[in-house]
């Protein structure tokens, strides 16, 4: 089979590689339909991503038709249209004896830490795939419901619900799968970005207020929504050393702060700064078990998924995808793949 290989950083080709086989009962073989590209492949493929090890198959946002299930497999079947959680886990640790498998003491992500989805064939496990009802959401997207997960586990974490004023940092495509699950939530939403053509997208896929802060003063902003208080809820999909800090000087006292980033440059943060407003911190990584309830928000429409995707590119132009993300950001917001 053909798969999309970073070698090392800079360097992508299509490879032709075995293809992979079933080798335990409860395991599924899948034809791959459609991924997503995110920024920690791009990460991987400009180096600057410190969990990943080459050479390495890419890709963690997936999915595509079942052809083979192993005879222990009761929850999918021959011709199911799939999408496939990328978190494997161990299942005995601390966090995953917790409800916590996503951040596994030995938490392995497909696409990073071992073989992805950009591929024609992937085998997973089958309690990682998880069904989707095509009479209701077109095939093609079933790449998309991982970068929604991260916006679900956002909102779990932070319990963003009716009366919350949410601020998102930062109108990427992480950061609008945030926005559309907050407003699902019946949370009121601001967003900010550095760039009008990604706050017209985040406007027109649901933000309440969006802020270009390279001309506007957030925190006035935020201010004038807020009755003075700031935030209830906020999160950082910016995830720059400034805009932790910023994130806290935002929120409201008693408020929830999200962070999202992987950078491993430290802020600088008064102890005081959480202390003072007695501000809730949490950490929000890749998604724990939230594939349903995002499926069912695309079945429902909650969400639009067909609107984060701006671009889609066969997988054998995967080169031509990453350069066109590099010269375009300001078009891009999720560009799929297309293994059809
Ligand atoms: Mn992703
Ligand atoms: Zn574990």
């Amino acid at each position: 089979m053909k798969a999309v290989i970073v070698d090392e950083p800079f360097k992508l080709r299509i490879a032709e590689v075995p293809d992979p086989e079933i080798k335990k009962d409860d395991e599924v073989k899948i034809k791959v339909v459609a991924g997503g590209i995110c920024g920690s492949d791009v990460g991987i493929y400009r180096g600057t991503n410190s969990l990943a090890t080459y050479p390495r198959i890419i890709g963690h946002e997936y999915g595509g038709e079942v052809i083979e299930v192993g005879s222990a497999v009761t929850n999918v079947k021959v011709g199911d249209i799939v999408s496939v959680d990328p978190v494997r886990y161990c299942g005995h640790c601390y966090a995953c004896t917790h409800g916590r498998h996503n951040v596994c003491n030995t938490l392995e992500v497909t696409g990073v830490h071992c073989d992805g989805g950009f591929a024609e064939y992937v085998v997973a496990p089958s309690e990682a795939c998880y069904k989707l009802d095509t009479t209701k959401i077109s095939k093609d997207l079933c790449g998309l419901v991982e970068p929604y997960s991260i916006g679900a586990e956002v909102n779990h974490r932070a319990n963003t619900g009716e009366g919350d004023k949410v601020l998102v940092m930062g109108s990427g495509p992480i950061g609008v799968t945030i926005m559309q699950v907050a407003k699902a939530r019946g949370a009121w939403v601001m967003m900010t970005d550095l760039v009008d053509e990604r706050l017209a997208k985040a406007k027109d896929m649901g933000a309440d207020v969006v802020v270009n802060v390279s001309k506007e003063d957030l925190k006035e902003v935020v201010m004038k929504y807020t009755d003075n208080e700031g935030a209830t809820v906020v999160v950082d999909s910016v995830c720059s050393v400034d805009s932790f800090p910023q994130a806290l000087d935002l929120a409201c006292p008693a408020g929830r702060v999200v962070t999202l980033g992987t950078g491993n440059k430290p802020s600088a943060i008064a102890e005081v700064d959480v202390t003072k407003k007695e501000l809730d911190v949490l950490g929000s990584r890749l998604s724990n078990f939230r594939f349903p309830e995002v499926i069912e928000l695309f079945e429902k429409g909650a969400v639009t998924p067909e609107k984060l995707r701006t671009h889609t590119f066969h997988f054998t132009e995967a080169q031509k995808a990453f350069d066109f993300m590099k010269e375009h950001p300001e078009q891009v917001c999720k560009v799929a793949l297309s293994f059809e």
